[in-house]
C-alpha cells in the first residue's frame, strides 16, 4: 500500500510555489517565530508519540513503543530542545577579518534562511529522520515540504497529520507516495534538498536536483566497521556491538555492519555475543524489544545472504531460533554470526541492514587499515580498544563519516556534532552547527567606513600599486 495525498488533485510544484511566495512575502522569521515553531513541533510530537509508535509497530510488523521512543522521540526531543537553547547564538551575524587595506570597513556573515527545503526520508527511523531535519530547516528560518518513505504508510499518514495540525501548508507540508512521486519531488527547484537514503538513489537525487542547481545534503548508507582490538572482547564491548547492531534489528544505517576482531579472540567473541544478546533480549528473538524486518523483500534478502554465506563455505551461527512466522510476529529474524565469509560472500559486499554480523578476523593492525581503505568510505567506524599507537594509527589512517570509540551509535546522539558521510556514504552534513549552517545561506556582507580605503579604489590605478605592493 503506498499512501497517496489525500487530495488527489495534489500538485506539489504549485505548494513549492506558495511555500516560496509566503517566505518571500514574510521575510525571515525571528528568533521568538522560530522558537515558536519548534516548540509548536515539540509539542506536537509528544502529544502524538503513542499514535507515532504504533504506526511504526504496524508497519514493521513489531517495533515495541519502547524502542520507538528510546531511539526517534528522544532524539527528536532532545535536537529541538538543542536547537531552541542555541539559535540565538547561531543566528548571531559573524565578524570576519577586515584587510588593512579596507580598513575601517567591517566585514561579517549573516546566515540567512535559504527558503524551501526539501526533505526525503527512509523508512528504518521514519520520524526522527523526518522531524529532526524539518526541526533544523524551521530553526534557521525555512519553510519545508517532506517526503517521508513509502514503506511505512501508516508512519508517514501520522506524520502528515501531526503536522498539519500545526503548521500551515505553507509553512511546512508533507508530499505522500512512492518513488516516482519521490522521483518528481526531487525534481523540484528547492533552495535545498536533504536527502537520506540508500547510495543508489541518492545519486538519481543529486542527479534530478543538478537540473534546478538546487544544493543538496546526501545522508546514505554503507558498510560500517567495527574493530575491535586485540584483547579487548569483554562485556562492555560486547554489549556496545549488539546494541549498535540489533537495536532495530539492525536497520540502521551506522549501526555496525562487519566486526574485525583479532584471530586469538575469535572463539571469546562468539560466545560473548551469545551471552550479551541474552542479557539485552531474555526471551530471544521473541522478546518485545526485538524488532521486526520490515517487509518481505528485505526479509528475503537478508535470508537469501545468510544461504550465499553458507554455501560459500561461511559458518552461520544463530542466536536463539528464528520463530515460526505469526499474525503478530511477521519477519522477525534471529540474531546471526556469520563467521569466516569470504570477500566472494554478497554480504561482504552490500549494506547488510539486519540482525546479521560477518566476523572477519586479523593479525596486524594495518591488515586492518588496508581492508577498511580498499573498500568505499564508510558512514561509521568503530574502535573497541585503549588508547595507544594502533587506535591512533586506524583513526589517521582511515576516513569515515564519523567515529566511535569504545561504543556503537551513541555519536549520532550527540548534539553538537556533525553527522554526515563521505565519498559513497554521503555528501554534507547535519545536526549541530553544521545543520543549521548547510540550511542557511551564509551571506558576506562588507560595509564601507566613511574614511577608509576603498573610497580610494577608483581608476587611475597606478597611483594605488606601491600601497598596495608593499
Ligand atoms: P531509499 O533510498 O530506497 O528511499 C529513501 C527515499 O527515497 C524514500 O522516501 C523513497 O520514497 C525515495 N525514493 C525511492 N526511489 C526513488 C527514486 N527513484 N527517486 C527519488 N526518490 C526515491 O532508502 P530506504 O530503503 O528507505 O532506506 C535505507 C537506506 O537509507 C540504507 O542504505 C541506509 O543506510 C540509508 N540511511 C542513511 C541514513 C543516514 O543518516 N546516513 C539514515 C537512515 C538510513
Amino acid at each position: 500500500m503506498i499512501p497517496a495525498h489525500p487530495d488527489p488533485s495534489f500538485d506539489m510544484a504549485a505548494l513549492l510555489d506558495r511555500q516560496r511566495s509566503a517566505f518571500l512575502k514574510e521575510g525571515p522569521p525571528t528568533l521568538a517565530d522560530r522558537k515558536a515553531r519548534l516548540k509548536r513541533l515539540r509539542s506536537a510530537v509528544l502529544a502524538h508519540r503513542r499514535e507515532v509508535a504504533e504506526a511504526i509497530s504496524a508497519d514493521f510488523g513489531h517495533r515495541s513503543r519502547h524502542e520507538t521512543d528510546i531511539m526517534e522521540t528522544v532524539g527528536v526531543i532532545q535536537t529541538i530542545d538543542y536547537l531552541i537553547r542555541n539559535l540565538r547564538r547561531f543566528m548571531k551575524p559573524e565578524r570576519r577579518h577586515v584587510g588593512l587595506f579596507y580598513r575601517a570597513g567591517r566585514a561579517y556573515v549573516e546566515y540567512q534562511p535559504k527558503g524551501v527545503i526539501g526533505v526525503m526520508a527512509p523508512w528504518n527511523y521514519p520520524f526522527s529522520l523526518t522531524i529532526i531535519p524539518l526541526a533544523t530547516a524551521l530553526a534557521a528560518g525555512n519553510r519545508a515540504m517532506l517526503k517521508p518513505s513509502e514503506l511505512t504508510p501508516r508512519t508517514s499518514e501520522t506524520i502528515r497529520r501531526m503536522l498539519e495540525e500545526v503548521f500551515p501548508a505553507d509553512e511546512v507540508a508533507v508530499v505522500l507516495g512512492g518513488p516516482e512521486i519521490g522521483a518528481a519531488f526531487s525534481g523540484l527547484p528547492f533552495d535545498h534538498l536533504l536527502f537520506t537514503g540508500s547510495t543508489p538513489v541518492g545519486r538519481k537525487v543529486m542527479k534530478a536536483a543538478s537540473d534546478n542547481l538546487v544544493p543538496v545534503t546526501l545522508e546514505l548508507g554503507g558498510k560500517s566497521p567495527v574493530i575491535v582490538e586485540r584483547g579487548h572482547v569483554d562485556d562492555r564491548t560486547m554489549a556496545s556491538i549488539v546494541f549498535g547492531k540489533l537495536s532495530n534489528a539492525g536497520q540502521t544505517c551506522v549501526a555496525p555492519d562487519y566486526a574485525m576482531i583479532h584471530e586469538d579472540d575469535l572463539d571469546t567473541f562468539i560466545a560473548q555475543f551469545g551471552v550479551s544478546v541474552a542479557r539485552a533480549y531474555p526471551d530471544g528473538p521473541t522478546s518485545d524489544d526485538y524488532t521486526s524486518i520490515v517487509n518481505d523483500r528485505h526479509y528475503d534478502r537478508l535470508r537469501g545472504l545468510i544461504e550465499d554465506a553458507r554455501t560459500r563455505g561461511a559458518r552461520v551461527i544463530e542466536v536463539g531460533v528464528t520463530p515460526e512466522r505469526s499474525a503478530d510476529r511477521a519477519r522477525t529474524l534471529a540474531p546471526t554470526l556469520i563467521v569466516g565469509a569470504g570477500d566472494d560472500a554478497a554480504i561482504m559486499q552490500e549494506e547488510i541492514f539486519g540482525p546479521l554480523l560477518p566476523v572477519t578476523t586479523y593479525r596486524t593492525i594495518d591488515e586492518v587499515i588496508d581492508y577498511v581503505n580498499a573498500r568505499p568510505r564508510p558512514l561509521a567506524l568503530y574502535y573497541f580498544g585503549d588508547e595507544g599507537a594502533d587506535r591512533e594509527r586506524v583513526l589517521t589512517r582511515t576516513t569515515s563519516g564519523n567515529v566511535g570509540i569504545n561504543n556503537t551509535m551513541i555519536h549520532v546522539a550527540q548534539d553538537d556534532l556533525p553527522f554526515g558521510g563521505i565519498g559513497p556514504s554521503g555528501m554534507g552534513a547535519y545536526h549541530g552547527i553544521e545543520g543549521f549552517r548547510t540550511m542557511s545561506h551564509a551571506k558576506g556582507v562588507f560595509v564601507q567606513g566613511r574614511w577608509n580605503l576603498p573610497s580610494l579604489l577608483r581608476a587611475p590605478f597606478g597611483r594605488l600599486v606601491d600601497l598596495a605592493l608593499r
